[in-house]
Parts: structure tokens; sequence; C-alpha cells
């Protein structure tokens, strides 16, 4: 396998919204886990290394907040990950602002990163606190200058879309990201756990998470539109790069290629086999044996299929054609929604806005006897 994934599961706090495996830094770092985890992720690689080729193509550091951990305990293992990348391959770390400054950008550069994520989510401090979310205007204006300045040639800005009150702002958020000069925006639409959803009704109001997400719906087409008006290509449905600047490790995952997590919650495919390692960093830790899930042919096309039909590259409708409902994808195809091209199928822009509904509607999940058919309605 030449793509792996690290989970580094601490950040300064945690937001209101956050759905990852992450928890606060403070404690850790007192209590010597820090060093822990990143030790033990060190012996997980030597357990794993005999499934990674001996030189990586994409390796991802994503969190949680990697650099929320001090330097001296991050960059001799972020070196150690830039020494197995292939020539040419591509080390992306997630960096929040509020954890960098020149000295960790300078180090991180050094031990053969080549790809940052700053995860902005809002330039609007109002609505960064409607995510439940303490970075500053200052914190993020500093790390994107600081960016720049360092010269990195291949970044990107992480946005959240339909954020309760985003009316007014959406538009304004996506030009400050086009302003600040990244090569990458994604621009993610928000998702509620439960407790968000408690939680923005009891602070924005009854109604609050109704109106952003009818919101996000109709308007999401404007923000890509000013995305691409500014150059960004939209490769997949919820990313946008200057061409060549697509996120290659990405890009693995979405055309279904094999990978390897480490850390706490980090899942792994090798062909029919999937587990994912226990999610807290108690439960990491402390040894616990990962989940196993043994994958089916046809679990395998089916995610091959509602993957790579979010790219804009698509898939070989021979090699996803088991999981198909043809009827309907005719029908959508005539709609204009499915482009059918030299034996690819991919979504038309409108079909990417209505991806979901396009997904549900043409493939049939592994297992079920037949497509539950309903009324197609974007
Ligand atoms: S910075 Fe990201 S991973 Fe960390 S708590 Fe906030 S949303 Fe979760």
């Amino acid at each position: 396998m030449r793509h792996l994934y690290v989970h580094i599961p601490f950040c300064l706090s945690r937001c209101g919204y956050c759905d990852f495996a992450s928890e606060p830094l403070g404690p850790h770092l007192r209590a010597g886990r820090v060093a822990r985890y990143m030790e033990a992720l060190r012996a997980e690689l030597e357990t794993r290394g005999h499934l990674l080729a001996s030189s990586l193509e994409t390796v991802y550091l994503g969190g949680g907040t990697p650099t929320v951990v001090p330097p001296k305990l991050l960059l001799p293992w972020v070196s150690r990950l830039g020494r197995r990348l292939a020539p040419g391959g591509e080390l992306t770390v997630e960096a929040n602002p509020g954890t960098i400054d020149a000295g960790m950008l300078a180090g991180l550069a050094a031990a053969g990163v080549t790809r940052l994520s700053v995860g902005v989510q809002s330039f609007s401090a109002r609505l960064r606190r409607n995510l439940g979310r303490r970075t500053t205007d200052e914190q993020i204006a500093g790390a994107l200058a600081m960016v720049r300045q360092a010269g990195w040639t291949d970044w990107n800005v992480d946005l959240v879309f339909g954020i309760p009150g985003q009316e007014a702002e959406a538009a304004r958020d996506v030009q400050r990201a086009v302003a600040a000069g990244p090569t990458h925006v994604s621009l993610y639409d928000l998702t509620y756990t439960e407790a968000y959803a408690r939680w923005v009704k009891a602070r924005l109001g009854e109604g609050a998470r109704e109106r952003a997400e009818a919101f996000a719906e109709t308007a999401y087409s404007e923000a890509v539109a000013r995305l691409e008006a500014a150059g960004y290509r939209r490769y997949e449905v919820s990313n946008f790069a200057l061409p060549g600047h697509e996120c290659r490790h990405n890009l693995a995952y979405w055309r279904g290629r094999d990978y390897v997590g480490l850390g706490a919650s980090a899942v792994s495919t090798a062909g029919l086999e999937r587990w994912r390692n226990p999610p807290s960093v108690c439960g990491y830790l402390g040894g616990d044996e990962p989940d196993r899930e043994a994958l089916t042919p046809q679990v395998r096309l089916f995610e091959r299929a509602m993957l790579g039909l979010r790219t804009i590259e698509g898939v070989s409708e021979e090699d996803v054609g088991p999981v198909l409902d043809t009827a309907l994808l005719d029908a959508l195809v005539e709609r204009g929604l499915v482009l059918r091209r030299c034996a690819t199928l991919s979504l038309s822009s409108r079909g990417l806005d209505v991806s979901s509904a396009v997904l549900a509607a043409i493939l049939s999940p592994p297992g079920s006897r037949a497509h539950p058919r309903g009324a197609f309605t974007p």
C-alpha cells in the first residue's frame, strides 16, 4: 500500500460541532500521554510496516490538530514519515490557526511536509462562535500571513458552509478564503451531531438549524461559482483546487485505493479487510484491539462507485455496473444530472450540487435485493 493516514487526536479545546476523535491537549500533555501516544504511533508503524510499500505516494497527518503537539514531539515523527515518502510524494499536515508559528512551519518544511491544510472554517468571529470554535480573527490572519510568507506552494483552507446565521456572510467567507491565496479550498457542509443540534437549538433558537440547512442547499452553487470564477476547479463535490493542486491523498480514497491508518480511531482498508483502531486515546494506548470488518466485493464496488461519482473524473460504467440501477441512471443521464462519456460516468455540475440525491437514486446498496425506488425530485 502506498497511502498512509496518521491521526493525532489532540486539540487546544473541543469545538461544539466536532465529530472527530479529538481530546483537549492540556491534561494529556501534563500526564505525559502525548509522548506515549507518539511512541505508540511509532510502534504501530512498525507493526503495520509490512503492509506498506517501502516508499509512499501520500501521507496525511490529520486530527485533531497535529500542530498542537509540541515541536520536539511532533517533528521527529513527521521527519520519520518524510523519509518514507517517494520522490514527488505528498505529505500533508493539518494545521490550525493558533497552533502554528514561523518555527513550526519551518520545522514542518524541513521534515519533508509538502502540503498544509489550514482549518479556518469561517472568517467571521460570530459564525465561529456559532460553531463553538475558539479561534480568534488575529490567529487566523496571523496563520495565513505566515503560511504565505513562508512560501508554501501547496496549501488548503478549510471552510464550513451552512453555519447557523451564515446567510449574510457566506459570500464574504468564500471571498476572504480566495483573497488569502491558497491553492486549494475545501467547502464542507456542516453536519450536526446530536449534541451540537441541541446546543444550536438552545443557543440560537428553534428553527436556526433548519434555516441554515435550507440556506446551504440553495446557496452552495453560488459559492461554487465564486470559487470557479477565481480559478479553482471543482474536482470533488466539496473540494476545489487550482490546476495541479488537487489533494492526492484524498483522490486515493475516492479512487478506492487501499490505505493504512495509524492512531486512535484511524481506519485501514486492505482488500476485503477493514479495521478501525480504538476511538479513544486511553483505549489506543491501553492496547484495545481494533474492530475488524470483513468486506465483500459488492461493498467495495459500492464504495468505489459512491466515492468515485463524487469526483469529476467519475468511474468506469463497466466497473461499477453491478451496483447501478440502470433504469434510473438512464433517466438521470437524460436529465443532464449524470454524464456518460467514453464509458465513464460522472456527475454534471448540476448533478454535483444534488449529489446525495443522485447517488441514492442510482446506486443499489449492498444487500438490497432491489433498488428502493422513490420519487427523484432535486
Ligand atoms: S479543531 Fe477540529 S478536530 Fe479539533 S475539536 Fe475543533 S473541529 Fe474537532
